[in-house]
């Protein structure tokens, strides 16, 4: 493909009016949008507002005048349909981390008579290291298999299946409604991770018979770091599942300041404390990035988008290995390719403009955002990539030393 081709692509790309919604550096090709989402231009206005004008001037009479007490669930309903999702059936709180172990918790005792939690060896830490305090707060047991042992080890005594739908490193994307239906046959809840897929693919929780599900609120989603996350929950469920936190924002009556714990009768019960409105303002602006856009349309650019990059890194650098699934429909919005120099061309890449990460031990790994990536991102990055592999460019000191955060 030429860079005239790129631009062609571009031109004629229904979601184009996304990428002003966004402030991103000049000169820069970001693509790590499936790690910190980009800063949305209305963020920085909207922040203020809330900090000067609410918390300023209104005080703590904002709780009520501007529905403080309401965002996490008035949020979440604009989070709903880019999952595929009911209002009903979604909260924005705490950490994907804290969400998953209220999930986990929930389901497990939701099947007493079970024991194990069922998930992939390759998972995501976090969720692997939840999973086992769970299991150990419970009398549980983790039972961590490859992808092609999973639908074999549900048996009668898995109480939950938990994937993250889109590896981390790989971009292989799980078959979620097989899984779900395979783990509903043997009796077993589900817990599904979205964090690499919630704002980049087109998801159906309600309508796939999703039971729970978990995800990252600061990567497509552009929640700004360390944004809150959201639990689904669906509403067939939700009387049957308990948080393992009985917070007063869970209670029927908050205000009513009663002794004993009453669960709110919906999906509120899952809220534990006070929420931290100045993050929830922020996710609300991320998620006004979404506003009119077609959740088909974003797939679709990015199957194109890591289609085209594939096809332009390997015909430059047949020295890195492709680690993603070749077929679109297999993998996310993420590329990652092997190289036993990976973190040190990494670093060489970002010194000149293009944001990849590393992913230990030997993966680069370059995310697109279909809201604000162009196929032109695509094409120069994998330009420089081609050079820097090709003159050996990454081969020096300054490259190789670790920083803490790859
Ligand atoms: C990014 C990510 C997380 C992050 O969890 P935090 O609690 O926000 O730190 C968890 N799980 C998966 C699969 C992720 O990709």
């Amino acid at each position: 493909m030429t860079l005239d081709e790129a631009r062609a692509l571009d031109a004629a790309d229904p979601l184009d009016f996304a990428r002003e919604r966004f402030r991103l550096p000049e000169g820069v090709i970001y693509l790590d949008g499936n790690s910190l989402g980009a800063l949305p231009a209305e963020t920085p206005g909207q922040l203020a507002q809330v900090v000067e004008r609410q918390w300023g001037e209104d005080l703590i009479a904002s709780w009520n005048s501007h529905g403080w007490i309401e965002w996490p669930r008035t949020i979440a309903a604009k989070l709903a349909p880019i999952l595929g999702a009911r209002p009903e059936g979604l909260l924005i709180a705490d950490s994907t981390s804290v969400c998953l172990f209220k999930a986990l918790a929930a389901a497990m005792r939701a099947r007493p008579e079970r024991r194990i939690i069922l998930t992939e060896e390759s998972n995501f830490p976090t969720d692997l290291y939840v999973a086992q305090s769970v299991a150990d707060l419970l009398g549980g047991e983790v039972r961590s298999v490859r992808a092609d042992e999973l639908t074999t080890s549900l048996n009668e005594t898995v109480a939950v299946l938990t994937l993250t739908h889109v590896d981390y490193r790989s971009s292989a994307r799980h078959d979620m409604p097989a899984l779900t239906a395979a783990a509903h046959a043997a009796g077993a809840l589900t817990v599904w991770d979205l964090s690499h897929s919630a704002g980049a693919l087109e998801l159906d929780l309600d309508e796939r018979g999703c039971d729970l599900a978990v995800g990252c609120g600061y990567k497509y989603l552009n929640g700004g770091p360390g944004a809150p996350a959201f639990l689904y929950v669906a509403e067939r469920l939700q009387k049957e599942l308990h948080s393992p936190i009985g917070g007063w924002m869970g209670h029927a009556e908050p205000f009513a300041f009663e002794a004993s714990h009453r669960p709110a009768d919906d999906i509120s019960r899952f809220l534990t404390g006070t929420p931290s409105i100045l993050a929830l303002a922020a996710l609300d602006a991320g998620l006004d990035t979404f506003a009119g856009v077609n959740l088909q349309q974003v797939e679709a650019k990015a199957s194109a988008l890591t289609e085209i990059f594939i096809a332009e890194v390997e015909d430059r650098c047949p020295e890195l290995r492709l680690a993603s699934p070749r077929e679109p429909a297999d993998r996310g919005s993420h590329v990652s390719f092997a190289h036993p120099a990976a973190y040190a061309i990494v670093q060489c890449l970002i010194e000149r403009g293009v944001v990849g990460d590393f992913r230990a031990p030997d993966l680069l790994r370059f995310g697109f955002a279909p809201l604000y990536n162009r196929v032109e991102d695509a094409w120069q990055a994998a330009k420089a990539l081609g050079e820097i592999v090709e003159t050996r460019a990454w081969d020096q000191p300054r490259f190789h030393a670790r920083q803490r955060v790859t």
